[in-house]
């Protein structure tokens, strides 16, 4: 079975707003098949979060997972969560370096808050209703944007920082000393 395309930026599903899924429709093996591709081509890519327009759904659905081997205990293990509401918690906006698979191979600073509070419903329709930190926090509103139409440039306040991926692991990485950024999402 062939993996599910990302679309690239300049693919209007990227700038629509997504539309609710139904608990019905999301019971459904149409559904429970999409959300399987997304995980699988999210994997293909070696990226860290896929969100249903990517893949020129517009449905309110994304999907993500940071596994670190070196690190088991901060991995952050898959999820898939629908019809999300993400409400920011008190505290500094971090900034971080941030890539997308609809944004082939550029790498950003950008703001997001350290923590949200996520709520809606998992892949079988059961609420969801956690509190999300640091990376996952920033996975989150990464995912959270692109079911708006909006995309990480969007969020960036200086484009200063925008590099392509060789030269911002040749110049850039070091200086933060963060690795988030080798998996887009
Ligand atoms: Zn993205």
């Amino acid at each position: 079975m062939a993996t599910l395309p990302i679309v690239r930026l300049g693919h209007p599903a990227l700038r629509t707003p997504a539309e609710p899924l139904p608990a019905s429709r999301l019971a459904t093996p149409e559904m429970q098949r999409l959300i399987d591709d997304m995980i699988e081509a999210m994997r293909d890519a070696e990226g860290v979060g896929l969100a249903a327009p990517q893949v020129g759904a517009g449905l309110q659905l994304f999907v993500y997972e940071a596994l670190d081997e070196e690190n088991p205990a901060g991995s952050i293990p898959l999820r898939a969560v629908v019809n999300p509401m993400v409400e920011p918690l008190p505290g500094e906006m971090v900034y971080d370096w941030e890539g997308c698979l609809s944004i082939p191979d550029l790498r950003g600073l950008v703001p997001r808050h350290p923590q949200v509070r996520v709520r809606g419903l998992d892949r079988h329709g059961k609420r969801l209703d956690y509190v999300a930190a640091g990376f996952e926090a920033r996975i989150v509103q990464h995912e959270f944007d692109h079911l708006n139409g909006v995309v990480f440039l969007d969020r960036m306040r200086d484009l200063h920082s925008l590099a392509f991926y060789d030269e911002w692991e040749e110049y850039l990485r070091e200086s933060d000393g963060s690795s988030s950024a080798d998996r887009p999402e």
